[in-house]
């Protein structure tokens, strides 16, 4: 009888990838994949060791797990990616009941996974279009973990998104650490806008959606792209990480408040409708109540469709870890607290907007005799949804709706 194994993929779409061509290797092995851990003999656990909160989410997953090998419900654990890759040894010691430790995935294997995408749902799926990164925030463990900037050929990401298309795909979402870099490692410049052209090609009346770009690196060229695709989505991620100019050199963001600024505005004035999604990070060493309320006045401002915050995290092996003036857990809470409100504002009101609006979303899920679904402006897993009343819709369909309701981060719709 056929082995079998599962996977449980932790951290962020990049780390899914890997855990999708770790499945890939398995089942050339003849092993068979099973959703759920119940009665297999492996389990996989895809690690993250970005921030400590996701360090913590790991270790007791994988926890978990050596309790339901202590039970006789497991045979053989197996932990990779980025936790084993920053502490092997530590955990080679801790934890005798793991079998295996693997660190981060090989990038090339990635490309040989075979097409249909196993870990998301049938109708959307991630193409890592890039690994490692060079640009050495100081707050980031990444490049450590990750190496330097690798970009994959456009024709084997074409060749991927071809074949995903082929089979029903209805959203592809381009993912690396650093997407606005593609290419300058192939032939020393940037080539995004080219590949976005290329893979809009392969991509009628679907969705392609670009995340992970850096304002210091985005270039005027893909904006357009976007612009004039009826294909790509008008969404472009750009975490900023803060606004002070003395906090983004600290953090070594080569980028400045006025850059940024003149960024969001570009983009804007291109695509009217555009949806920007960004993140910071509040509390990093350093930061006074007067570059806190730079930061704060900057989201004021500008007023960001979507915002993902975070409290910074002392990652050691990294340089800022090693920086004075480290801002106490208390007073980052209290300064997430008061952005977070904020934005829950901001959200608020522009979600008003589209009240009474029809727009095309795409149903992920029946929930409750109704449906979840995303807008355009909506990334999987981190935005917010559509909640639509209809019948019969088909997960994976696209459908016209009339927005009726509207929330701080969700709206409510109806078939037309
Ligand atoms: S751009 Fe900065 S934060 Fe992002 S992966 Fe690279 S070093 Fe880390």
């Amino acid at each position: 009888m056929k082995k079998s194994f599962t996977i449980i993929s932790l951290g962020c779409p990049r780390n899914l990838v890997d855990s999708e061509s770790i499945v890939s290797e398995f089942k050339e092995k003849g092993y068979a994949f099973k959703d759920n851990a119940i009665g297999v003999d492996t389990v996989i656990v895809n690690t993250c060791a970005f921030i400590e909160d996701a360090k913590n989410e790991s270790i007791e997953t994988i926890l978990k797990v050596v309790d339901a090998k202590k039970a006789g419900d497991v045979k053989k654990i197996v932990v990779a990616g980025c936790l084993p890759e920053r502490y092997r040894g530590k955990l080679k010691k801790e934890l005798r009941e793991i079998d295996e430790f693997r660190g981060v995935v090989d990038f090339d294997a990635t490309f040989k996974r075979n097409s249909v995408p196993m870990l998301t749902p049938a109708h959307y799926a991630y193409i890592k279009i890039s690994e490692g990164c060079g640009n050495r925030c100081t707050y980031c463990i990444i490049p450590y973990l990750k190496g330097p900037y690798r970009s994959r050929p456009i024709e084997s990401v074409a060749k991927e998104a071809g074949q995903l298309v082929q089979r029903g795909i209805k959203e592809i979402v381009l993912v690396g650490q650093d997407t606005s870099l593609y290419g300058t490692d192939l032939c020393g410049r940037k080539k995004l806008a080219e590949l976005l052209k290329e893979l809009d090609k392969v991509s009628n009346g679907i969705w392609l959606r670009l995340l992970y770009c850096h304002p210091a690196n985005l270039d005027k060229d893909v904006i357009k792209v976007i612009r004039d695709s009826k294909n790509i989505c008008r969404y472009i991620d750009l975490p900023i990480e803060h606004a002070s100019d003395r906090i983004l050199r600290r953090m070594g963001r080569k980028t400045g408040k006025a850059d940024i600024a003149s960024l969001i505005q570009y983009i804007r004035r291109q695509i009217p409708d555009v949806c920007i999604r960004t993140s910071a990070i509040v509390g990093f060493p350093g930061e006074t109540e007067k570059d806190f309320q730079e930061l704060v006045s900057f989201i004021k401002k500008t007023r960001f469709e979507r915002l993902g915050l975070f409290m910074y995290s002392r990652e050691e092996g990294t340089p800022a870890y090693k920086l004075k003036a480290q801002v106490s857990e208390r007073e980052k809470q209290r300064r997430f607290n008061e952005i977070m409100t904020l934005q829950q504002s901001i959200s608020s009101r522009i979600n008003e907007r589209f009240k009474g609006r029809r727009l095309k979303v795409l149903v992920d899920e029946a929930q409750e005799g109704d449906y979840i679904a995303r807008t355009e402006y909506d990334a999987p897993e981190v935005d917010g949804t559509v909640h639509v009343k209809g019948r019969a819709l088909e997960p994976g369909n696209f459908y016209n709706v009339r927005i009726t309701d509207t929330y701080e981060y969700d709206l409510v719709g109806e078939v037309l």
